[in-house]
């Protein structure tokens, strides 16, 4: 699977580090990214873990996608 975050669409509301702080962390100016890279997609297991599952449902703008690998 690939994690994709859309910084753009991003509130900076907090919800996804809440839910996943291994994942997520935020810009000076709350706007979302990587815990471990500037990049704005990442593959994750596709057994998806828990908390990053729940990032993604908690997400009120749809700002963190997760998507199948072609
Ligand atoms: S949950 Fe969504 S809107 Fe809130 S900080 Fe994270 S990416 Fe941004």
């Amino acid at each position: 699977m690939i994690c994709r975050i859309l910084p753009e669409k991003c509130i900076a509301c907090g919800l996804c580090q809440l839910k996943a702080p291994d994942y997520f962390d935020y810009y000076d100016n709350g706007l979302v990214k990587f815990s471990n890279t500037e990049k704005t997609e990442q593959l994750v297991a596709d057994n998806i873990p828990e908390e990053l599952l729940e990032a993604y449902r908690v997400c009120p703008t749809r700002a963190i996608l997760l998507l199948k690998e072609d």
